[in-house]
């Protein structure tokens, strides 16, 4: 696959996160305006409300996009969602007829304000990267125990919170919670003093399953409508004292940020890969009929307040043990129902080196092996007004399928009577 050629000329570089190929989906306003929905091309955002108003998209169905979120169109399933792109790459593409009736609806994204792209319906948040997994249990139970005895046969994950996901660029407040040192002999309720990251890919799913309806992996993965950057922010020392035995419930509550832009299962459709070789078969139910992974470059930069970021961790989303098809096929396997607007959180990305952890946790392996940044700080854990940025990018022959950042600086604990 090369580079499509758009007559939007910020969108034929090499180096743009937003080709032709890629047509992410956001929510964005300008100036006070209402959010409504925007595709991302080059360094501008074609407003589809505009386009909408104007005759030259329609959707022959009941949805608009002068909305703050893409849930209705996601509803309208992958049939319609082929025809919006094909029609987009027609309007858009270097030669389009429709181009100066196109060109007056684009608007700088330097303009513009991004909002969530859609409203996040549940949240569910997995635990399937093998070498984080490995790296956790051994700092937590040694190495001949880190893995679970479950973990090679199922998806772990735990029901995450919707109302705390926001969109990069929003500021989080370090959580306080109850924590216990190894040593105290009571608990005690505070800031959280070992605040993390988790680098994550985030699956949307843009179909319905109905109450008792299981799903194969194949029908999970032409549920999915996209993928954003997720950050799972983790307060550690509060999960250590409350995660036995039902798993995190504050120290992942709090907030989670995902990045502005939906990138297309189409977009990404050229760079699909297998999951590792099984080391347990898989039963029937979870097993692949193709590759469902994707080979996407990840990065996590960490910036201490008004100095420039360090690269702390570069690492591939195809390190997944488990793929967001396999997750979703596990997750309707109960009958439990899937709707629009579900997210799933894929799992800490770690890799097999150790510049290639996902967390802080992991990268400083629990507080004891300090980083150094390149502006001289060193970190164990996030220290207030630190700023982390996730990004990510697949990449093509002379092109990228990129997903923006996702940011979110750190700001002091709210005081706590
Ligand atoms: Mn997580």
């Amino acid at each position: 696959m090369t580079r499509m050629t758009s007559w939007v000329v910020s969108a034929n570089t090499a180096d743009t996160h937003f080709p032709l190929n890629n047509l992410p989906y956001g929510v964005f306003s300008t100036n006070g305006t209402d959010p409504r929905c925007g595709v991302a091309i080059g360094d501008m955002i074609l407003d589809m409300a505009a386009v909408e108003a104007a005759g030259l998209v329609t959707l022959d169905e009941d949805a608009a996009f002068d909305l703050p979120f893409w849930n209705d169109v996601m509803e309208l399933g992958p049939e319609v969602w082929s025809k919006l792109r094909a029609r987009l790459i027609e309007l858009l593409s270097e030669g389009a007829a429709e181009q100066d009736a196109v060109a007056p609806h684009l608007v700088p994204q330097a303009d513009a304000e991004m909002h969530m792209p859609m409203l996040v319906s549940e949240y569910t948040d997995f635990y399937a990267g093998k070498h984080h997994a490995m790296n956790v249990g051994t700092m937590f139970r040694g190495p001949e125990h880190a893995l679970p005895p479950n973990w090679l046969h199922i998806p772990i994950g735990y029901n995450g919170r919707a109302s705390s996901v926001v969109v990069s660029g929003t500021d989080i407040a370090r959580p306080n919670g109850q924590t216990k040192a190894p040593d105290a002999d009571a608990p005690s309720f505070g800031p959280c003093k070992r605040l993390d990251i988790e680098l994550e890919m985030g699956a949307i799913v843009g179909t319905t399953t109905e109450l008792g309806q299981p799903i194969t992996v194949a029908e999970a993965d032409q549920m999915i409508f996209g993928y954003v950057l997720l950050n799972d922010w983790s307060a550690r020392d509060i999960q250590a004292w409350e995660y036995q035995p039902l798993g995190p419930f504050q120290a992942k509550a709090f907030a989670t940020s995902i990045s502005p832009w939906i990138v297309t299962r189409a977009a990404l459709e050229p760079f699909r890969t297998s999951t590792p070789e099984r080391e347990k078969d898989l039963l029937p139910y979870l097993q692949e009929p193709g590759p469902m992974l994707y080979d996407i470059d990840l990065e996590i930069t960490m910036a201490p307040a008004g100095k420039a970021a360090t690269t702390i961790a570069r690492t591939n989303y195809s390190q997944m043990y488990y793929s967001a098809a396999q997750q979703l096929a596990h997750h309707a396997s109960s009958g439990c129902p899937m709707t629009a607007g579900d997210l799933l959180g894929s799992g800490t990305i770690s890799g097999p080196e150790k510049a290639e952890r996902g967390s802080l946790l992991e990268l400083s392996w629990g507080g004891k092996e300090p980083l150094t940044l390149d502006t001289g700080e060193t970190r164990t854990f996030i220290e207030d007004g630190d700023t982390l940025t996730l990004t990510g990018a697949a990449r093509g022959d002379g092109y990228q399928i990129g997903f923006g950042t996702c940011v979110g600086t750190i700001t002091p604990a709210v005081t706590f009577p």
